[in-house]
């Protein structure tokens, strides 16, 4: 197997992190030829703007990304950098699957759902401003389409088929959101009746958020708009140990990024211990992503065994990250994983 990945390292602990995802990709015997791009904050000083055409025109060309998280620049002209590529890709499904650990101490144990969310439209669609210059009010708009609900909705009942999971839980706001909620709601109803072999739920986002606190095993697929899926699943990864261990993937039809959930982590940015696992799951992933689209039974396998190794390695304890409990460097972590491989 050899694959032409851009890599992404991003910044704050983004590049720290990027390399002990490399570190195990190659240690699980894949050939990845890795064109490394700027992005984010870090790319700003030497190429004026936070997503350089150079870097667009590489994910073009590869059709996948692997990517650390990125800092959007204070400042005016600047949107977020990871909002402005999932739109220029048109990355309509964020996957972020949340999975306990044994060794990591968390409330819950056995717990295993996938968040999936709506990337591209809702309150993220970018369209929002005052309504003075004395700035006395803000408005932003919340922009659902049937089509976008279409395919996210019908993304998520296929992933729970080809995952061979059982339930689809779509969570909504339509008592209060009647359109734009409404609409998603809607559109998934519609579609249940077409996928009568898998059960379906509906759910109101409050109520979800505390059922999720109280039974998070009770949950299997979740389906959601923007906004409500970036909440509920940095919920979901609080219930299985921090965003230290979620990996999240960025699906479109022409191209798939995959990034870690979790942010630039100023806080422990340069200091050696930021946990690596969320960024080798997204690595992992990908790696799956790759076998299922390209009928790559090693593609899929290797991911298969980084997952493993992750679950072994967190399983011992002896190199845990101080988020879930240890003294370890994320070198120190990464080198493990790549070991066990
Ligand atoms: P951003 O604005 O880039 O999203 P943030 O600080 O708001 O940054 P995160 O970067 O996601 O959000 O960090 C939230 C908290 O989780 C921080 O305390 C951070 O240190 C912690 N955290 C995030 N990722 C990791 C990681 N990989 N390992 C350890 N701690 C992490």
């Amino acid at each position: 197997m050899s694959i032409r990945v851009t890599l992404i390292p991003g910044d704050g602990i983004g590049p720290e992190v990027v390399n002990a995802a490399v570190e195990v990709i190659e240690a699980a015997g894949c050939k990845v030829e890795w064109e490394r791009a700027a992005a984010g904050a870090s790319a700003v000083p030497t190429h004026g703007t936070p997503i350089p055409a150079e870097t667009l025109q590489s994910i073009r060309r590869n059709k996948l990304a692997l990517k650390g998280p990125l800092a959007t620049p204070i400042g005016e002209g600047y949107r977020s950098a990871n909002v402005a590529l999932r739109k220029e890709f048109d990355l309509y499904a964020n996957v972020r699957p949340a999975r306990s650990f044994a060794g990591v101490e968390t409330r819950y144990s056995g717990v295993d759902l996938v968040v999936i969310r709506e990337n591209t439209q809702g309150l993220y669609s970018g369209v929002e401003h005052y309504i003075d210059d004395e700035r006395t009010a803000a408005e932003s708009i919340s922009i659902i389409t049937r089509k976008g609900s279409e395919r996210i909705i019908e993304y998520a009942f296929n992933y729970v088929k080809q995952n061979k999971r059982r339930r689809l839980t779509l969570v909504h706001k339509a008592n209060i959101l009647k359109c734009t909620s409404g609409l998603f709601l809607e559109t998934g109803r519609g579609l249940a009746a077409k996928h009568p072999d898998v059960e379906f739920k509906e759910m109101i986002v409050d109520n979800c958020a505390m059922q999720l606190v109280k039974n998070p095993n009770q949950f299997d697929v979740l389906v959601t708009t923007n906004l409500f899926g970036d909440i509920l699943s940095d919920l979901t990864s609080g219930l299985i140990g921090g965003l230290g261990l979620t990996a999240g993937a960025n699906i479109g039809k022409q191209a798939a990024i995959f990034e870690a959930v979790h942010g630039t982590a100023p806080d422990i940015a340069g200091k050696g211990v930021a946990n690596p696992t969320a960024m080798i799951l997204s690595a992992a992933l990908m790696l799956r992503w790759l076998g299922d689209r390209h009928k790559d039974p090693s593609a899929a396998a290797a991911g298969d065994r980084i997952e493993a190794a992750v679950a072994e390695v967190l399983a011992a304890g002896g190199t845990l990250t101080p988020d879930i409990g240890g003294r370890a460097s994320t070198a120190a972590l990464g080198d493990a994983v790549a070991s066990a491989l």
